[in-house]
């Protein structure tokens, strides 16, 4: 099964995913294409960091399932293995509001998950411990209500991301339900 982590950047969804891995069985984590360059502190298997050469190209190859543009950069889901699609491999995308509008198209049975924060006041503190560009604070803060808003208009399953332990274990259960009902079909 296809499932989808979407919201606010910033809102924790790598860490999220990140323990979701952990605790879920065969549940894969995507790796996604950036053409962003790698923060400080991040590690280089976050993504595949590519130029914008490189992206295009593989955009050309059809070779992704979805990209889309976010504050300037690129950012694209490869093509997912195609036991993905059964009930026995799962797949989690770690993605923004637009990529998931576009599995929603694609992908009928996809379920979608929106991580949202507390509050904005604790969106705009969770950009600069992670250190983000100060520039980009504003801007994605300024994002960050709308994207929640048009991905539970996708029929997403709102999560709050205020105790880490508290909604990883309630997104595990979710996503678990959902692999049960796969194989009772
Ligand atoms: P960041 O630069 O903070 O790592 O990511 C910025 C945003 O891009 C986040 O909301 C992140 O979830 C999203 N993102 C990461 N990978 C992909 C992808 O493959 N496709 C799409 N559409 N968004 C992605």
């Amino acid at each position: 099964m296809i499932f989808v982590l979407c919201g606010p950047g910033g809102v924790g969804k790598g860490t999220v995913a990140g323990r979701l891995i952990e605790c879920v069985e065969n549940l894969s984590l995507s790796r996604s294409w950036t053409t962003r360059t790698r923060r400080e502190n991040e590690s280089a298997s976050a993504y595949v960091f590519v130029d914008e050469e490189s992206f295009l190209s593989k955009v050309a190859d059809h070779g992704f399932i979805e990209y889309a543009r976010f504050l300037d950069n690129f950012y694209g889901t490869p093509l997912p293995e195609e036991r993905f699609f059964g009930c026995e491999s799962h797949l989690l995308l770690e993605i923004d509001v637009q990529g998931a509008k576009q599995i929603r198209e694609l992908i009928a049975s996809a379920k979608i998950m929106v991580l949202t924060p507390p509050s904005d006041s604790e969106l705009e503190r969770r950009l600069r411990v992670r250190g983000d560009d100060q520039g980009h604070i504003a801007a994605r803060v300024a994002l960050a209500n709308s994207e929640i808003e048009s991905a539970l208009a996708l029929g997403g399953q709102r999560f709050i991301n205020d105790d880490l332990e508290a909604v990883v274990a309630e997104i595990a259960g979710f996503i678990e339900t959902c692999i049960g009902d796969c194989h009772d079909h």
